[in-house]
């Protein structure tokens, strides 16, 4: 990358992250990485590389807040710069050496070694005896749900993630225990625990609307269909796999808004953020546009993640796509910017380093050349991307 320690964005609409409107066009000035100032500057510093930003709209860097890249991050990581996503929490590796994995990228970038956004990773899913994905830990019970927790805070992670068989014992468990050890647990919500209990437990963020529709049927039959369905998923995956997405796709059909209401305003109340990743919801998206628009009016936190790594989630592009379906939904442009940047950050309790374009913020940033509050799709017209305060070198 061209080294430049000064970089000066002259004469840009700023777009702040705050939920502020923009003002006039201003400059930004960037030192050693970080934002030095938001306003005019009468004469670029010494040797100062100088981005003219006339007739462009300046963003905060993108997170893609649910991916599963970092096994695949040769490929992936120039895709997701190329987009404008800056910054990643990645969600699992599925290998057998995924925490190995995920401390390597996520180290290489911190050092420098990589060119790719930042990394928040957890290591291994936390998932039942007999777990979905291969690279899991496998938790049949309390005391090793609280080794296994001990030992990922031991290694480093920055979260653990919670999975669908986890056995109530395990789950209650390992929530304890990382209250205990201040280390934030997130995911899915297991099959055997309601999406109320999870909330109550301090789960930080629930993953794919996960435990929503089941806790939201108006049809009475659903919830036991479900459960027969998943209990059997657990032992034999593949046979009753279909029962359990015909009983899923039956409680999303008969979505009552009135019965998940007060489980809203409990996710508002015990900030419990909910990352949809409506673009891989497939033939449950419909709902789930209708629950992410009353989330969005109960006042529950958003993010924008989804899935990027898995099969139909392209790196980068999906990020975008997501951002589209949130307005879809009913969230406005600037909020669903704002599900990408600050609240980011804020979920990763990261409000003074980045997610908004503030003096003394990490200069990740994205040149846009054409207004996204007007289109979202022009999150899309990249002219440049910044990672702390360096221009990427466009693709040769
Ligand atoms: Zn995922």
């Amino acid at each position: 990358m061209l080294a430049a320690a000064v970089l000066l964005i002259t004469n840009v609409t700023v777009i702040d992250g705050t939920g502020a409107m923009p003002g006039p066009p201003t400059s930004v000035l960037i030192r050693n990485g970080r934002i030095a100032s938001v306003g005019e500057v009468r004469t670029p510093p010494r040797g100062a590389e100088v981005l003219d930003g006339e007739g462009k709209f300046l963003i905060p860097g993108l997170w893609d807040m649910h991916t599963h890249v970092l096994s695949d991050a040769d490929q992936a990581f120039p895709k997701l710069l190329a987009a404008g996503v800056t910054g990643i929490r990645n969600m699992h590796v599925e290998a057998a050496d995924s925490l190995a994995i995920a401390l390597r990228v996520r180290s290489e970038v911190e050092q420098g070694m990589r060119a790719g956004p930042r990394v928040v990773a957890n290591g291994p899913i936390l998932d039942g005896p007999n777990p979905v994905f291969a690279g899991s830990i496998a938790v049949g019970d309390a005391p090793t749900a609280r080794r296994s927790v001990r030992l990922l805070k031991q290694r480093g992670v920055d979260f653990v993630k919670v999975y669908d068989l986890l056995p109530r014992d395990a789950y209650f468990a390992i929530a304890a225990e990382a209250r205990r050890l201040h280390l934030p647990f997130a995911g899915h919500v297991p099959i055997w625990v309601t999406a109320e209990e999870a909330a109550r437990s301090g789960q930080r963020s629930i993953e794919h609307l996960s435990g929503v529709f089941e806790a939201c049927t108006a049809d009475g039959k659903v919830d036991g269909e479900l459960k027969r369905a998943m209990n059997l998923w657990a032992i034999t995956r593949t046979i009753s796999a279909q029962q359990m997405h015909a009983a899923v796709r039956k409680a999303a059909a008969t979505y009552d808004a009135s019965i998940c209401e007060p489980l809203l305003a409990v996710f508002a109340a015990k900030r419990v953020w909910q990352c949809p990743t409506l673009c891989m919801l497939g033939e449950l998206q419909k709902a789930g546009m209708t629950v992410v628009r009353q989330m969005k009016d109960a006042g529950v936190m958003l993010l924008a993640g989804t899935d990027a790594g898995n099969k139909g989630s392209e790196p980068g592009d999906s990020l975008h796509r997501e951002l589209e379906l949130l307005v879809e939904a009913g969230l406005n442009p600037m909020e669903a910017l704002q599900s990408a940047t600050r609240n980011a950050a804020s979920y990763l309790g990261k409000e003074k380093e980045w997610g908004t374009i503030e003096k003394g913020r990490v200069a990740d940033l994205v040149l846009l050349d054409a207004n996204p509050l007007e289109d979202i799709r022009h999150t899309r017209r990249i002219a440049a991307v910044v990672v702390r305060g360096r221009v990427v070198p466009s693709h040769p």
